[in-house]
């Protein structure tokens, strides 16, 4: 039995065959496996907010779709997110970023997953299908960034649409567009709303 990796190491590679297996050996100790683990972690998070991104994202519902883990998808989008750019700047505008990613993270449950899916528009995955628990989370992160943001700079609102896997449609690309058509409903009603 090989203690530690530099008993590995040390194991004179005489020939081809020796240095494969020894090399197969050090792949297989924890620390590569952990360093392998850890950029995996970061291709699957967004780095501006910590939080998953669209790959990271798609790795959870391949899981809860094997599962049959029924689940809510929330998409969340920032209110004229486009003039907090334009007349406060690029810089701003991120940091308006990570302050929505930090509310989304204090707003919802561990096992609840807060995705970036690219710009200003984020998901939450909810295992959760009581649809009044749902809302009720959705209209108490809203409600927060109106408060919280309101003595900022640049107050901002947010705009989120809900629709339930697999209870909207089987498909989840399809419950998604259902989710993404209840986000222009809440544009469409004058925004700062939950659909
Ligand atoms: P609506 O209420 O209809 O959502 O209006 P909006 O201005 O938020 O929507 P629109 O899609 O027209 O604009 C999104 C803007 O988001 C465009 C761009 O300026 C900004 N944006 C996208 N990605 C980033 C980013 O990574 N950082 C910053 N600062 N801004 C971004
Ligand atoms: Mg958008
Ligand atoms: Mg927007």
């Amino acid at each position: 039995l090989f203690r530690s990796e530099q008993e590995i190491q040390n194991i004179n590679p005489w020939y081809f065959e020796v240095m494969r297996f020894r090399t197969a050996l050090l792949f297989s100790s924890k620390k590569f496996k952990d360093k392998i683990s850890e950029l995996n972690l970061h291709v699957n998070t967004d780095p501006l907010t910590g939080l998953h991104n669209r790959r990271g994202m798609q790795l959870f519902l391949e899981e809860l779709q094997n599962t049959g883990t029924e689940f809510a998808i929330l998409l969340i989008d920032i209110d004229f997110f486009k003039a907090v750019n334009d007349n406060f700047g690029h810089d701003q505008g991120d940091h308006m970023l990570k302050v929505l990613a930090e509310q989304m993270k204090k707003n919802f449950r561990e096992n609840d997953i807060c995705c970036r899916m690219g710009g200003e528009e984020f998901a939450v995955l909810m295992a959760a299908t009581d649809k009044a628990v749902v809302f009720k989370a959705a209209e108490r992160l809203r409600k927060n960034i109106e408060e919280i943001t309101a003595a900022m700079p640049t107050p901002i609102t947010i705009s989120i649409g809900i629709s339930y896997w697999p209870h909207d449609s089987n498909d989840i690309k399809e419950a998604f567009k259902q989710a993404d058509n209840r986000l222009y409903q809440a544009k469409n009603e004058g925004r700062n709303r939950v659909c």
